[in-house]
């Protein structure tokens, strides 16, 4: 089943407002707040239950497996859709198995128009009437996130952001700073499951102290060692991974650190007027990634407590992880992207602090003429990172 929320006093198709945390009718510019909506959504729900009760189900919901030489056609003519799909290009795990997108057709429920999405696709618009659409089995039951961030930087600023820092790179090709390029910035929300472990460190090293003496004409050295054991236990809580197949792992990483402070009880009126995705892998799936860093945390928390040595040299660690417990939660992402001489680019802007990530594209006919190639190398592997807010 799809859904639209719609406006209580004008019928049109509300979506969320990053500035007032509210959502908004963009006809009438009436405001009410997401448990308003989806309160008068379940009442309106239960209404249509009891009408329909008997009735046969409307909805037409068709799989079709495509390969991935239709994949571009079927995309392009879903215009609105297409943003979100053509990310898939750049996840390594995918690289080599057989790709194979399933898509799912749905009607709108505001102009009766054909919706079609992959099968990952939780919230999207329509391309023919541009209303904000979700899709209500990707988030309910087992499915239903626990909480979500919203979104806190508005679209016209992550743009304002993503042309700033373009700016950064003088060898970026001019199309990729033009306004048409950067209205392409959509808003979407990424799954991702957040950890809690608790960690034993036992942790070895030889701890040396080095002095100096000069006697007559020989300098002598004398290195100290001592035994350094250090035994911690941490806890390390909400420790995420990205859920989304879509998404590349390193660069979500690199949208860290995300306040968890301003975590909000899922509701689905905050998905309107974003893209939302389900998660592709489970939590047991994700955990291998997230074990290797708490690991690395537990090590360098042991590590940093021993001070006053010239050096410290492990000689053995043990690490023990109990997993305590994890969530399911959404983070705002904005996302652009871009092909550039048959390359494809993404760039990300964590949707709550602003903090970017991504490559430069390096436009050869300009590098040629300002440093040479080698320089433009150099300067196009440089992944820049910082925030402009
Ligand atoms: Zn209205
Ligand atoms: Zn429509």
């Amino acid at each position: 089943m799809i859904l639209t929320y719609k406006c209580p006093g004008c019928a049109g198709a509300m979506a969320f407002n990053e500035a007032t945390g509210k959502m908004e009718c963009p006809f009438c510019g009436r405001a009410e707040t997401v448990e308003t909506m989806q309160q008068i959504y379940l009442e309106e729900e239960a209404k249509a239950e009891a009408a329909a009760a008997g009735q046969p189900e409307s909805v037409h919901i068709e799989t079709v497996d495509l390969g991935m030489d239709t994949m571009d056609s079927a995309s392009a003519a879903v215009d609105s859709a297409a943003a979100a799909v053509s990310i898939e290009h750049t996840d390594d795990r995918q690289q080599g198995e057989e790709e194979q997108i399933k898509l799912r057709s749905y009607t709108c429920s505001s102009c009766g128009g054909e919706i079609l999405t992959d099968d990952v696709t939780a919230a999207t618009f329509c391309s023919y009437c541009g209303n904000p659409t979700l899709i209500a089995e990707q988030l309910t039951g087992q499915r239903r996130p626990a909480r979500l961030i919203p979104f806190a930087i508005q679209k016209d600023k992550a743009i304002e952001g993503f042309r700033a820092w373009t700016h950064k790179g003088i060898l970026t090709p001019n199309t990729f700073r033009s306004k048409t390029n950067l209205e392409k910035t959509v808003g979407l929300y990424v799954p991702f499951w957040l950890y809690d472990y608790g960690v034993l460190v036992n942790y070895q090293a030889d701890g040396q102290i080095i002095t100096h003496e000069i006697r007559g004409d020989y300098r002598l050295t004398h290195t100290d060692h001592y035994d350094v054991h250090r035994k911690i236990h941490a806890e390390y809580d909400m420790v995420p991974a990205d859920a989304s197949k879509a998404m590349d792992d390193n660069m979500m990483d690199c949208l860290e650190p995300f306040n968890y402070t301003a975590m909000k009880a899922f509701e689905m009126p905050y998905l309107s007027g974003f893209y939302a995705e389900k998660n592709s892998y489970t939590d047991e799936e994700m955990a291998p990634r997230v074990k290797s860093r708490v690991a690395d945390f537990g090590e360098q928390h042991a590590r940093g407590t021993i001070k006053g040595y010239a050096n410290v040299i492990t000689k053995g660690k043990d690490i023990r992880m109990s997993l305590k417990k994890t969530e399911y939660v959404l983070l705002p992402v904005w996302v652009i992207n871009y092909e550039y001489k048959g390359k494809h680019y993404t760039f990300a802007m964590n949707g709550q602090t602003g903090k970017m990530v991504g490559v430069l594209p390096v436009s050869k006919a300009k590098a040629g003429i300002m440093f040479g190639s080698i320089m433009a190398v150099l300067t196009g592997i440089l992944t820049m990172i910082g925030g402009v807010f």
